[in-house]
């Protein structure tokens, strides 16, 4: 069983807040500083380039893909790390793509985190000869899996609403009609149990900064399934990939594997907060946060319906066709939020109309759910959000 009290107690909140934002940029682990500063003192002032090998930094793409790889079901050795993910699901699209070269069609879903599509159109106008990017509706996703699809490309769980879609179920589906699956796991890494291995998912790619708490830019990940490991094509041949970076042979060769899929060098202050994050999630079992993450989900959602009857729930009703966020409609939602965070409440809106809460179980529990409800009670109750300072919009939301 995992032990809430002591998960709480590995993160550095500040007093007074309620953080509801996980799901957006983890919180501190208490580790990570120490950790982080221990690469740059001694690490980096005294081995200086000697780091790389000594340290361990070289490696630490590596090292740490398998440390991941063991909370996602995936084999070991068929997951590495870096770069954004945005990057990671060009790559792994890139890849998927070369592997059913007859065909053109991208399928994804109109909920799609719109970097993901960007990418997605980027790479098709890249490769021509009528490569596209197809996008349905969520529900309609299985029904547009014709043989005309080389991809299908989806975010298990949607980043406005939380909506989840069933990864192995499509996973299969696409199987049926010979398409290759990539998944975004941004919002379903330490939110809900991911079993890639099982679902027999062809590529994946996933944050480190939401749930799993690595720090804001903390690098992203990517997997690639051992039956298509050796053949995967990497569009982005950078030095770190090649089978031999220190040859500096002019010509390209792949590394064997996922190894292959590591672009330039790797951000290891980054992956040293990387580091000390996951040991608190070798502490934990995700169906255990994923358990009292509905509980939380419930209770919050059923708080708010009973005392703001102003907002509108945007999320599944169905707690298991949710991930871990929760988001209501509201017209005024980005004043309101203002007027909650404000109050030590920190949730975040997502255009156009959606406030949107994250309840991560490592660092939040039933107090925390209660006490938010209190606040945006009172805050719509009061009409507090009416105030012209709450209206004005920042550059981040
Ligand atoms: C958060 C998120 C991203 C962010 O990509 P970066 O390149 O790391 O900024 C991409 N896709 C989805 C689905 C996300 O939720």
């Amino acid at each position: 069983m995992t032990d809430f009290a002591w998960t709480r107690d590995q993160f550095l909140l500040p007093d007074g807040v309620i953080y509801l934002d996980g799901n957006s940029l983890g919180p501190m682990p208490k580790a990570a500083p120490d950790r982080v500063a221990r690469v740059l003192q001694p690490e980096w002032r005294d081995m200086l380039i000697g780091g790389w090998v000594k340290a361990g930094w070289h490696m630490m793409p590596e090292t740490l893909g398998d440390r991941i790889a063991a909370l996602i079901g995936a084999e070991p050795g068929h997951v590495v790390v870096g770069d954004t993910l945005s990057i990671k699901v060009y790559q792994a699209l890139a890849a998927a793509l070369a592997l059913r070269p007859e065909r053109r069609v991208i399928l994804s879903d109109t909920g799609n985190f719109p970097s993901d599509l960007y990418m997605a159109e980027g790479l098709a106008r890249t490769l021509g000869h009528g490569t596209r990017l197809v996008t349905v509706a969520p529900e309609d996703v299985a029904e547009a899996l014709t043989d005309e699809v080389a991809v299908l490309m989806l975010t298990e769980v949607d980043y406005r609403t939380g909506r989840r879609h069933d990864v192995a179920a499509l996973t299969a589906r696409a199987h049926e009609v010979s398409a290759l699956t990539v998944w975004d796991l941004a919002h379903s890494f330490g939110a809900v149990p991911v079993d890639l291995a099982a679902a027999n998912v062809d590529f994946a790619a996933g944050c480190t900064y939401k749930y799993i708490n690595a720090g804001p830019g903390a690098p992203a990940f990517i997997y690639v399934a051992p039956r298509h490991a050796e053949k995967a094509d990497t569009a982005l041949q950078g030095w770190q990939g090649h089978d031999a970076p220190f040859a500096f042979d002019p010509a390209y060769r792949p590394a064997s594997k996922v190894a292959r899929m590591r672009v330039g060098t790797p951000p290891v202050l980054q992956l040293a907060a990387l580091d000390a994050a996951l040991d608190v999630w070798d502490q934990v079992d995700i169906h255990d946060v994923r358990a009292r993450s509905i509980a939380l989900s419930e209770r919050f959602i059923a708080g708010v319906e009973e005392t703001c009857p102003q907002l509108r729930l945007a999320s599944p009703r169905d707690p298991e066709r949710r991930g871990s966020q929760v988001s209501f409609h509201f017209e005024h939602g980005y004043a309101a939020m203002q007027a909650l965070i404000a109050r030590g409440v920190v949730g975040d809106f997502r255009a156009p109309d959606i406030m949107r809460f994250g309840l991560t179980p490592l660092y939040i529990g039933e107090a925390e759910v209660d006490r938010a409800v209190e606040i945006l009670a009172e805050i719509m109750k009061d009409r507090l959000w009416d105030n012209p300072d709450y209206k004005v919009k920042a550059i981040v939301t």
